[in-house]
């Protein structure tokens, strides 16, 4: 039965990397027929599904082509958090029997999601299948640096893909020395912890053969920290995109030009105005025992229009931005996103990190990690980071010895508490693979 599983497993796997390359015509049609199966299911068994369709107004038989998803009604984080457990699993299906995945939700009720052993195996087939995407082996040894380990699998204690965890709460030299040990060809870890463990390399002076494949994943990936992972672990960081409850879903090539969204197992739609960061609302297209529909993830992204030149064929987001609390804001009611910050910040090698804290409107905080050495630097960014702020905005620039990385806490570069009063603290995710 395990083999048996195991077998489906790389069958499913073959076909997500086949899809990457399928016609714009294919995808189309496998997200038409899996969405329509899946708002049907949702609709006849799941009471939450029933209850928000029948209050909008809205029926599954309404749903013709994906021109029409934009009428399916969204679901709101908070709405799926208050459901019990029955509302949101599908009739017939014991939510105790289920396997469980939490956001830590550091404020707040945290979010449980059901899954069952079929929604387990599409989460490990679609997280997977970014790491084949890149060349992924299964005799490849990885270190996945984590909050919580996730479980060794059958085919793992045969030797296949053999992984490694460590705790995100051991210190920094406790992994490093971990790599000195296992030489592990894939690292998975959240940005802010790739940073710190770069960071520790660098610093303990450890030569060690670069890994092939580095993955950064649960927090957004600033330039600073791929080029330090990049000079102190030896290899460029693949930025992916996920969340608990949807698996990882948007992923970049090898070109980094964007990131690829599995069109074969997500439905990803950005509600922007031209030219502006638009929230990210996800249909997962494999979970059927707590399905999440035009679930609205929380996240900002702008979408690439042309296609990769990699050749696959999936749908590419330019930019992932996190949250909207995670921008600076302005008195216009405009928002300043960490992309441009980065285009000011990114000129100075000498800057190893930054972060912008915001309490008012215009007051700016400005934390930057420089060497003891770099002299008359701190008055030069504080002259240039001002000349791009609008004038009335008072920019405050201080040096400091380390940005403090927080165990389990995503790693934010703009903590802004400006008219972000009715949205939520960032939950927290890591991804089992
Ligand atoms: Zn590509």
């Amino acid at each position: 039965m395990m083999l048996l599983d195991g077998w489906k497993t790389f069958r499913l796997i073959r076909q997500a990397l086949a899809s990457s390359r399928w016609s714009l015509v294919d995808l189309r049609q496998v997200q038409e027929e899996r969405i329509r199966m899946l708002l049907n299911h949702a609709y006849h068994n799941v009471p939450l599904y029933r209850r928000l369709y029948k209050e909008a107004g809205y029926h599954p038989e309404e749903f013709r082509s994906l021109d029409d998803i934009g009428e399916i009604p969204i679901l709101q984080k908070n709405r799926l958090k208050q459901a019990s457990p029955e509302e949101a699993v599908a009739q017939g299906i014991d939510p105790r029997q289920c396997g469980v995945v939490e956001t830590s939700g550091s404020t707040g009720t945290p979010l449980r999601i059901f899954l069952g052993a079929t929604d387990q195996q599409w989460q490990r087939v679609v997280a997977w299948r970014i790491l084949f995407e890149h060349g992924f082996r299964w005799t490849d040894r990885t270190l996945e640096i984590r909050m919580t380990f996730g479980r060794q699998f059958f085919v793992q204690r045969l030797g296949i893909a053999p992984k490694d965890w460590c705790s995100i709460l051991d210190p920094p030299e406790f992994w490093a020395q971990r790599m000195v040990k296992t030489r592990p060809d894939v690292i998975v870890a959240g940005a802010g912890t790739l940073h710190a463990l770069a960071e520790t390399v660098q610093t303990l002076g450890l030569k060690l053969p670069a890994p092939r494949l580095i993955v950064s994943d649960s927090e957004t990936l600033s330039p600073a920290t791929r080029q330090l992972v990049r000079g102190a672990l030896g290899r460029d960081p693949v930025d992916v995109y996920g969340l608990v409850e949807l698996s990882n879903f948007a992923w970049e090539c090898e070109r980094r030009s964007g990131f690829h969204v599995s069109a074969d197992s997500h439905i990803v739609e950005v509600a922007a105005d031209s030219g502006e960061p638009g929230p990210i609302i996800t249909t997962a297209l494999g979970m059927w025992t707590m399905p999440m529909i035009r679930y609205e993830t929380g996240d900002l992204a702008e979408v690439e229009t042309t296609l990769c030149p990699c050749g696959r064929t999936l749908p590419l987001l330019r930019r992932i931005y996190g949250r909207r609390v995670d921008s600076v804001a302005l008195q216009d009611g405009r928002r300043i996103f960490w992309p441009f910050f980065h285009e000011v910040l990114g000129r100075y090698d000498e800057l190893r990190q930054w972060r912008i804290l915001q309490d008012e409107i215009n007051e700016v905080h400005l934390q930057i990690v420089v060497p003891n050495s770099a002299h008359g630097l701190l008055s030069k960014i504080e002259s240039d980071f001002q000349a791009v702020l609008p004038g009335e905005v008072h920019l405050r620039v201080e040096r400091v010895e380390a940005i403090p990385f927080s165990p389990g806490e995503k790693t934010r570069m703009i903590i802004s508490k400006v008219g972000t009063a009715n949205e939520q603290h960032p939950d927290s995710v890591g991804q089992e693979h």
